[in-house]
């Protein structure tokens, strides 16, 4: 296998990888490999690791084990932050030499070195400013003023004190555990802030998304600007190589496959970046769009998970309720058979039936595309100064 092979099966499998893990859970995937890899990764692995820990350390080495990733996974902690720091310094330094350093070019000149270093320290200070602000913590001091910012709806909260904060919850607040302590239109615990994101930082964080996905965009399209500028110093299309298929020489010219065995030959380490800030690209155009997705519907990350789990819950109970009433036990044995071991497509179609089922009560915290924005980009104007 040469170099270019071995570069298309690397971001191959590494495309697959990560799909599985973002979508391998999904009841589409049920009964199929993708599920059991999915599996095998999230807790097969794991389960192994605690069991041969058992095995050999004993109950010692479970309670170190287990007490290993309460800290990691269920508390709050800089691991993934340290993560951050160390891969976005890691892969700018070897980007100035490999690529940087080469700098200038015709068509581009040597301010990149510059305009590139002033980008990574924007980055880093947006994830210094992220990570340091305030979500929207409730305390006694701001109660009163989150509380009175929207009403409860019952479906994603409700009039309800939090047992820890002894606080009675705002609406659309939430307790993180990881953190201790309620946040006011709670959106996700982000490991890699090491904090949560909430009312007050959702445009930090988007903020946050936004430069780095401009960070990799520019990283992309400065790196293959700069290995064509190296191709033509080297007057590597005007080279020749010995192409065994046809048994001649060939001219490089504009064939693909012999410019890009030349670069990762050259530039190992540059290209492996630019693979690398491509598929961040992809995965950061996904999650931005997402949360934008969000904003615009006047919705958070928590909201759809509770609206989705309020739906399943409802719809259980109507089929139970519906079952009993008729006699019908076939609803509650297909549920039960399409939670279990039936194939993806069978769960799907039903489901989408499923849904027809119980109507979710409308949405009450989206008032209108404008509004919506203007409410996370200044959040603490009065919704009635905006209508
Ligand atoms: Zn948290
Ligand atoms: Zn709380």
């Amino acid at each position: 296998m040469n170099l270019v092979e071995f570069g298309f099966v690397y971001v191959g499998l590494l495309g697959l990888f990560i799909f599985i893990l973002l979508f391998g859970e999904t009841p589409l995937f049920q009964g199929t490999p993708v599920s059991f890899v999915h599996w095998l990764i999230t807790s097969g692995i794991w389960e192994g690791v605690w069991l041969v820990a058992g095995k050999i350390c004993g109950n010692w080495g479970i309670s170190a084990l287990d007490k290993t990733q309460h800290a990691c996974c269920e508390r709050s902690n800089p691991l993934l932050q340290i993560a951050y720091l160390l891969i976005l310094m890691v892969a700018y330094y070897l980007y100035e030499r490999e690529f940087l350093s080469m700098l200038p070019f015709p068509g581009i000149p040597a301010w990149h070195r510059w305009t590139a270093l002033a980008s990574v320290t924007t980055c880093l200070a947006v994830f210094l400013g992220t990570s340091a602000s305030d979500p929207g913590t409730v305390t006694k001091a701001t109660l009163q003023r989150y509380s009175a910012m929207y009403q409860y709806d019952n479906v994603t909260c409700s009039r309800k004190v939090c047992d820890t904060c002894i606080l009675l919850r705002p609406p659309r607040s939430k307790h993180c555990p990881a953190c201790d302590r309620c946040v006011a239109r709670f959106d996700h615990h982000c490991a890699w802030i090491n904090s949560d994101v909430g009312l007050l930082n959702l445009r930090w964080f988007l903020l946050f998304l936004t430069c780095n996905l401009l960070l990799c965009i520019y990283g992309l399209c400065l790196g293959v600007s700069i290995v064509g500028g190296a191709l033509d110093r080297h007057q590597v299309r005007d080279m020749a190589f010995w192409d065994p298929s046809q048994d001649k020489w060939v001219v490089v010219g504009h064939q693909f496959r012999p410019l890009l065995e030349w670069a990762l030959k050259m530039y190992s380490t540059g290209v492996t970046i630019m693979v690398f800030l491509g598929i961040a690209a992809l995965m950061m155009t996904c999650f931005l769009g997402y949360h934008l997705m969000l904003v615009a519907r006047g919705m958070t990350t928590y909201e759809t998970f509770k609206r989705r789990l309020w739906q399943e819950e409802a719809t259980y109970a109507a089929e139970v309720e519906a079952a009993d009433r008729y006699g019908m036990d076939d609803m509650r044995s297909v549920h039960d058979h399409s939670s279990g071991k039936t194939s993806g497509w069978v769960w799907w179609t039903w489901r989408r039936k499923r849904r027809k089922l119980v109507s979710i009560p409308p949405h009450l915290y989206s008032k209108g595309l404008m509004s919506n924005f203007w409410e996370v980009l200044f959040p603490l104007v009065p919704r009635s100064k905006l209508t």
